[in-house]
């Protein structure tokens, strides 16, 4: 091991670093993944969940391109819920619940079975770097580790401290030591870094609790699942609960203001704005008398309990005093205390879009060292370095995704563009073609390069073929069956929609915004039809039917819009040579070195005319 050259080294076993090495290994490279403690793959340092609104798409793309977040997801989850049914299909959107202790272990046992992937557990001090090129890592007992391209995937724990109240302490994450070494190798190369910092809530003994004060939260219903693969669906699903804080709750907490390490300046990261710890939500919205409470278990044989919507870094006896005068929390034993931690990022605008550093070639960074906040972030951007580090191994092209293809295109044309001085989260808002990215197409629009690359299995593709083929069937067949007025008036009725009084087509009734396709199940053409499929199918087909405008008129966008993405600006472009360049705009240009025109036009800061200015200067070059 310690003579062999590897391709690709990973380096850290978070979301970022499992995907990276899970991608390469599986591509055929062989991989070392080396990471502090053996016993935290996959670990989940935060809430117990995986997907939401725009991170459940991120999960399914990753899923669809061959990746194992939504396997390992589906495998673990303990409730299911598929978020904003109520709106358009582009904000639908999957979250699970999971077991922390198997989605643990599951990501292992993972890894374990792919023979390419070898381990070593210890702290990466250096990188390795001979004439602007990788050779390998450094490690705390001094062995160097040899490899063609390396993933630094270092999440929460370059330089890491941990604050709770006045105390605070070297660590990764709770009860995990911080990695020391890295930045100064990385600073003394020529690598700019910052500083983030987040919070995570306390957790509360589950057997300490009254739930008959709090509302329950159950699953779905009919609960579906991440993987586009046949895994197993839930059968049983372990409930959340809901309850709120109040006046004397913030005014226990009001006590540890005085303490609180953000308030007395102790912290200088930046944090998410959108994930406020309590203390901050009391101060920034002191109008309001409540916030909820959201109490979720952490696995299915745990009585530990996540408490979301209470992050915080106030003093541990502030923490606890304050959750025992919550509604059901009177008698609340804590397990363990809330608390904030600063780390080390590196800006990403030092990125290529294949996450490789332009600084040093084969050194990629993936996950929460770029910035970022968030499992789905940080896996699906591991996904993409681990198969890029395998591809330059391997000569063969570069993998990137556009902005209409993937929510994982948006976000690294973001990082690597615009670049971002606050922790980084996805949101739908930040994809301009949001109908065309959804949570049930992402099949369509990825497996098929997941396949190409050697990563989604043919059994992945013949199964997005089959249900491509499907739903083309019923979008044809609908359109020739007429529906009479006896059959749908009482339904069109029951749901406040003007009845019909002549004989109407399916696939026109389906455009009504209250009406599904299983709705028009009304005659025995219908049911046979549909009888056919199965409900992923149905959804699809009923999407695609009642959309097809809208997808029509983003499709046409972003094609208008790809041709300035086609435009190519080479590598060592002499901004220079443009004179009519502003000076912020040149220095932009020349530090994040757009590799189209279309990146260079997101800069924030590059305006229409400085894009034109390109544009006719390229035109000449090539004319
Ligand atoms: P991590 O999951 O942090 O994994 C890093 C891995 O690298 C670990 O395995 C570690 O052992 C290893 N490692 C680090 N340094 C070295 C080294 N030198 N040598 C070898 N191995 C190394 N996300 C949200 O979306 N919402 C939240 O509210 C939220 N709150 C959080 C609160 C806390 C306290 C923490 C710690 C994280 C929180 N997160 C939250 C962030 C979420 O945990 C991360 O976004 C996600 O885990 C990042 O994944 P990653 O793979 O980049 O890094």
């Amino acid at each position: 091991m310690f003579d062999k050259k590897y391709d690709v080294i990973v380096v850290g076993a978070g979301h970022a670093g499992c995907e990276a090495a899970h991608a390469a290994g599986a591509m055929g490279s062989s991989v070392l993944l080396v990471t502090l403690n053996m016993n935290t793959i996959a670990q989940m340092s935060c809430n117990p969940a995986m997907g939401g609104i725009a991170k459940g798409q991120i999960v399914r793309e990753i899923d669809a391109l061959g990746g194992m977040s939504g396997i390992v997801t589906d495998e673990t989850m303990i409730q299911f819920k598929m978020l904003n049914k109520s709106k358009g299909p582009a904000m639908w959107s999957p979250r699970a619940q999971s077991d922390r202790m198997l989605f643990s272990a599951s990501w292992r046992e993972k890894l374990e079975q792919n023979e390419n992937i070898d381990f070593w557990q210890e702290m990466v001090t250096d990188v390795i770097v001979n004439d602007g090129e990788i050779e390998g890592v450094k490690t705390q007992l001094g062995i160097s580790l040899l490899a063609k391209t390396v993933v630094l995937t270092n999440g929460t724990f370059l330089n890491g401290k941990i604050h709770i109240g006045e105390k605070n302490f070297g660590g990764g994450r709770a009860a995990e030591g911080a990695s020391e070494g890295l930045t100064a190798s990385l600073e003394a190369l020529g690598f700019e870094s910052g500083r983030m910092k987040t919070g995570t809530p306390p957790r509360v003994d589950a057997r300490s609790l009254d739930f008959s004060k709090m509302e329950e939260q159950k699953g779905d219903e009919h609960p579906t699942k991440f993987s586009y693969l046949d895994t197993k669906k839930l059968t049983k699903q372990r409930s959340c609960y809901l309850t709120y804080t109040n006046q004397e709750v913030h005014n226990e907490l009001k006590t540890g203001f005085d303490r609180s390490p953000m308030f007395a300046g102790r912290i200088e990261g930046i944090g998410p704005r959108y994930c406020p710890s309590i203390e901050d939500k009391i101060e920034r919205f002191s109008e309001r008398d409540r916030h909820q409470v959201f109490v979720e278990p952490e696995g299915w044989n745990t009585v530990e309990l996540y408490i979301n919507g209470f992050s915080t870094s106030l003093p541990e006896e502030v923490q606890y005093k304050a959750l025992r005068k919550i509604v059901g929390f009177e008698n609340a034993k804590m397990f363990r205390p809330g608390y904030a931690i600063e780390y080390d990022y590196f800006p990403p605008t030092q990125l290529t879009d294949i996450l490789e550093t332009k600084l040093v070639k084969g050194l990629f960074f993936a996950g929460q060292i770029n910035g970022t906040t968030g499992y789905e972030e940080a896996a699906s951007q591991g996904l993409m370095a681990g198969i890029n580090a395998h591809q330059q191994v391997h000569q063969k092209e570069r993998f990137t995704l556009k902005r209409n293809e993937a929510y994982i295109g948006v976000l690294i044309d973001d990082l690597i563009t615009k670049g971002t001085d606050e922790p980084y989260r996805m949101f739908t808002s930040r994809a301009e073609y949001r109908i065309l990215l959804r949570q049930d197409n992402a099949d369509s629009r990825l497996t098929h390069k997941g396949y190409e690359l050697g990563l989604a299995s043919e059994q992945r593709l013949q199964l997005v073929k089959e249900k491509e083929k499907n739903v083309e069937k019923i979008i044809k067949e609908v359109s020739k069956i007429s529906i009479a007025p006896e059959e749908i008036n009482s339904i069109l009725s029951d749901r406040n929609d003007a009845v019909i009084s002549q004989k109407q087509k399916a696939n026109k009734l389906v455009l009504r915004p209250r009406i599904s396709l299983i709705d028009l199940c009304v005659n025995d053409e219908m049911k046979k039809l549909l009888g056919h499929y199965n409900e992923t199918e149905h959804e699809q087909a009923e999407i695609l039917l009642k959309y097809s405008g809208y997808i029509q008129k983003e499709e046409d966008m972003a094609n208008r819009l790809q041709k300035i993405d086609n435009v190519k600006i080479e590598q060592g472009f002499d901004y220079t040579r443009l004179k009519s360049l502003g000076t912020e705009a040149r220095e932009k240009l020349f530090r994040i070195k757009p590799t189209t025109l279309g990146q260079a036009s997101r800069i924030s800061g590059i305006k229409p005319a400085d894009v034109s200015a390109i544009m006719v200067y390229l035109d000449k070059v090539m004319a």
